[in-house]
């Protein structure tokens, strides 16, 4: 065990900084041994809050060479140094402090702050990471001026970046040169950022709406310079949306993209540098699939969104981390929907938050939008800060209408623009400018768990009057037990016997009565009753998924077949489909003998394959059944294999009943055009995908050969991983392996490429995964200090393997424990977030439980456990 616990952080004790920092300039001295970092801070008392405190600053594996203040050595005496701060007690007001640290980017495993990937130097400094480079009262809150100068050897790092616009370069002594980068904007110094190294360009302008020139420039490998285009056109489009929906212009001459293949998180909005993991940024027809496309659209697009939304406006503290995320994932999100298919983008976004989020809160990590606490900020970068923050944005912006949403932004931009705020400050934009009190809708920032809201109706026939009953309720999560109605915007339509939309009149309403309401869920308990009705309406609830809520209501199979047919909401098409395969599904795992599956869903199945008059966007997205992840998380006590086993069942049984249309659909689907990532091709790929991986998994000759010629002729990789993975996960052993080593020695010196060739073999739901994991470990591409490459190995075999990774016998649980211990030393953020698929422990079966627990136990008993997986596994185990 651990001596000494890591502090807990509360948002209660935020306190204004002491100190200020008017101005930052840095000078960096990069050496292939190590950095000299030389810093001069402007630092001035803060009038609202500085009074007679020390000067204390953060850093973290520095070490200190030279400390002056206003042009004097300071004696050893006169300040104190410790692993995590330097401190000095007798300050002026207002002065100048010169430090001098030295560092080592190469030896940096974490991969925070500044650190060496592939040769070049690069930095990540969100949350903490500035720390980690020189001493900085290292919070958001603290945000200044920064002139940065870089210095290198001129052969091996010919580009030299950092933020704002460059106004000095020259050469130095010993073949070294020097840019200097000047950042007119302030900024928290989690958004500085520094890249060295030998790297092409890729440039292209864009024009802004007031007429501004802005040069746009990519930086990446020289060998990866084909693959810039998507996203330099994703990035000139997201420009353009923003002026649009948002009125929001760039501010700098030059807006730079760098790509990085050793990288924590995915993409990182350092004001003008923008750093990426080459995996969201790289792409070409024949590398990168249709989703990878879509992800770099859409991360291009938030990161660039954050210049707004994050850089102009700040957090004040962590603990509002969802005030840039939460929104930025909504703009994203709209713009996402507004280059392709509204409906399957949100129906992506839905399936992402009922899997992963609502597991998350129902689980011994929940938390608020909003947190009251933290041990390890690190740990907080999760999906209800992310996705759930952005279904709160979603939801003001369904409550206020278009308009009035775009004017509470306005607002929230004009007032605060140069400033760190809450979401507090957020929300009051909202309020003024719309004349409206959310006080009760600010409970979706405070309360976690997620919302339950059970529906029951009733119709009168000699009335005429439909009526429909809201109760609402939230489960206890760590800390909160009570909980307290929270502001619903519930959004439905009424449909009638042949499948019409329905008025919904309300009683006592004299307005018009429109085909579709957002009715105000306030209360615990609240009826609305419709009139005018001759015959029982089938309810549509929910429509677009209006709020991250669980819907309870006694559906029978007849009125869900009847919604995927009609209603007129596409969301809702898709969801009445999910929720009767669940059932179905639900139903075998009561009776495991039972192999007949309810015919009505083979009809329903029959006719989305053979109607190419559907939408085919929906179709595809309809066509996939419920994932394993999502029938765990629906489940009390988690039996994981007797879900794989009825889920089997079910996927076997249409795909023998609807063969003949899998071919046909198949055929239809078949393109040998140019590849374009349009909706509708994208569609087509994804439907002709479904239907052979449906076809090989009932070991279908014919679709054994239509596989083997998709593999071999692709023109795209959407269709040639496609093909590998229908075959992967078949029982045609030699063509899996023989397809396998063709795929690796095509391209095994793309490392995108082969993280997906990785995660293929790892998410493989065959037996016998697990040895072929370890193998993968062994294997000469895999590298241990590249986050990438854990997360399609072992990332891929824990989160999307689940029969596997909950193998009876505990092999898989002792597996993920034992890599967790190894990477716990050299990247704790990356070991943390493995814990994950762990952590609900509680929720599966006695089967799994014991196994479950057994590991955390295990990881917990490591002396010197880092904080950010202490604080995952300390949760997990307690209470
Ligand atoms: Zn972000």
């Amino acid at each position: 065990m651990r001596t000494s616990q890591p502090q807990t952080i509360y948002l209660k004790d935020y306190r204004q900084p002491p100190f200020l920092v008017e101005r930052v300039d840095l000078r960096f001295e990069l050496f292939e041994d190590g950095a000299r970092v030389h810093s001069t801070l402007a630092l001035r008392r803060n009038p609202d809050g500085g009074q007679g405190a020390p000067l204390e600053l953060d850093g973290d594996s520095l070490v200190l060479e030279q400390l002056e203040l206003d042009g004097e050595s300071l004696a050893e005496s006169a300040y104190q140094v410790t692993p995590s701060s330097l401190r000095i007690d007798q300050v002026p007001d207002e002065f100048s402090l010169y430090v001098v640290t030295w560092i080592l980017p190469q030896d940096n495993t974490r991969l925070e702050g500044l650190y060496k990937s592939s040769g070049m130097f690069c930095t990540q400094c969100e949350a903490e990471g500035f720390r980690c480079i020189t001493y900085f009262p290292d919070r958001p809150d603290v945000m200044a001026r920064f002139s940065t100068r870089v210095e290198a050897d001129k052969a091996r790092y010919p580009v030299l970046l950092s933020n704002g616009n460059d106004v000095d370069r020259g050469e130095l002594a010993d073949g070294r040169h020097y840019v200097t980068w000047e950042d007119p904007f302030p900024k928290p110094c989690y958004l500085f950022a520094l890249v060295a190294g030998d790297l092409t360009e890729k440039r292209d302008t864009f024009t802004t709406m007031s007429g501004r020139s802005i040069d746009l420039r990519m930086y990446v490998e020289h060998r990866n310079a084909e693959k810039c285009d998507y996203a330099l056109d994703s990035l000139k489009r997201s420009m353009r949306w923003d002026e649009e929906v948002y009125g929001r212009e760039y501010d700098l001459d030059i807006f730079m993209i760098v790509a990085v293949d050793d990288f924590n998180m995915g993409a990182m909005e350092n004001k003008g540098l923008n750093i990426f993991n080459s995996s969201c940024v790289l792409t070409s027809a024949d590398t990168a699939t249709d989703a990878a496309f879509q992800r770099v659209e859409a991360i291009v697009a938030h990161e660039y969104f954050h210049n707004w939304s994050g850089n102009r406006v700040t957090c004040r503290d962590w603990f509002q981390l969802s005030l840039k995320e939460g929104f930025t994932v909504f703009r994203d999100s709209q713009f996402s929907a507004d280059m392709g298919s509204p409906t399957a983008q949100r129906i992506d976004n839905v399936a992402l938050l009922r899997t992963a989020q609502f597991a998350e809160d129902s689980g011994p990590m929940a938390h608020p939008v909003r947190p009251d606490s933290y041990m390890e900020i690190s740990n907080f970068y999760t999906l209800t800060i992310y996705e759930k923050g952005a279904e709160v944005v979603r939801m003001l912006h369904t409550l206020m209408g278009a308009d009035g949403f775009r004017a509470g932004s306005d607002l929230y931009f004009e007032r605060h623009d140069g400033q760190a705020v809450t979401t507090d400050e957020f929300v009051k934009a909202m309020e003024d400018a719309n004349g409206r009190d959310l006080t009760l809708f600010r409970r979706w920032y405070q309360q976690a768990g997620t919302p339950v809201v059970e529906v029951s109706d009733s119709f009168d026939e000699t009335a005429g009057t439909y009526q429909l009953t809201f109760r609402q309720s939230i489960p206890a999560t760590p800390g909160q037990s009570e909980k307290l109605p929270q502001h619903i915007p519930f959004a439905i339509g009424l449909i009638g016997e042949n499948g019409q939309s329905l008025p919904l009149q309300l009683v006592g309403d004299s307005g018009d009565a429109p085909e579709e309401r957002v009715l105000e869920l306030t209360e615990q308990e609240q009826t609305f009753t419709f009139e005018g009705l001759n015959a029982r309406p089938v309810p549509s609830l929910l429509r677009e998924f209006s709020a991250p809520v669980k819907v309870k209501y006694p559906w029978t199979r007849d009125q869900l077949l009847f919604l995927m047919t009609y209603d007129s909401d596409g969301f809702n098409r898709w969801d009445a489909g999910q929720r009767l395969t669940v059932d179905i599904i639900q139903s075998l795992m009561d009776s495991p003998q039972e192999t007949v599956v309810d015919p009505r869903l083979v009809t329903a199945f029959r006719h989305l394959l053979s109607d190419s008059r559907l939408d085919q966007a929906l179709v595809t997205k309809m066509l996939q059944l419920p994932t394993e992840a999502y029938l765990i998380e629906l489940a009390d006590e988690a039996d994981v294999q007797s879900i794989h086993k009825a889920r089997t069942r079910v996927l076997n049984q249409l795909a023998l009943q609807l063969r003949d249309e899998l071919i046909a659909c198949y055929r239809r689907n078949t393109d040998d055009g140019a590849y374009a990532p349009t909706p509708d091709a994208i569609a087509r790929r994804s439907l002709k995908n479904t239907a052979l991986s449906w076809l090989l998994h009932i070991n279908d000759e014919e679709g054994r050969s239509l596989a083997l010629r998709q593999f071999s002729k692709a023109t795209n990789m959407t269709d040639q991983a496609g093909a590998l993975r229908a075959l992967v996960n078949s029982d045609f052993e030699e063509d899996r392996t023989s397809s396998l080593d063709a795929f690796y020695a095509q391209f095994s010196d793309d490392p995108q490429v082969v993280e997906q060739w990785f995660s293929i073999q790892a998410a493989s739901p065959r037996a016998g995964t697990l040895d072929a994991v370890s193998a993968l470990l062994e294997h000469k591409a895999f590298d241990w200090k590249n986050p990438n490459k854990i997360r399609s190995v072992i990332g891929a075999f824990a989160g999307q393997n689940l029969v596997n990774f909950h193998a009876a016998d505990g092999s898989g649980y002792r597996f993920l424990a034992q890599h967790i211990l190894a990477l716990d030393s050299t990247n704790p953020q990356i070991a943390a977030r493995l814990v994950s698929p762990l952590t609900r422990w509680r929720r599966y079966s006695a089967s799994h439980r014991e196994g479950m627990k057994a590991a955390l136990e295990q990881i917990q008993a490591k002396p010197d456990l880092s904080k950010d997986v202490y604080e995952v596994v300390s949760k997990s185990l307690a209470g």
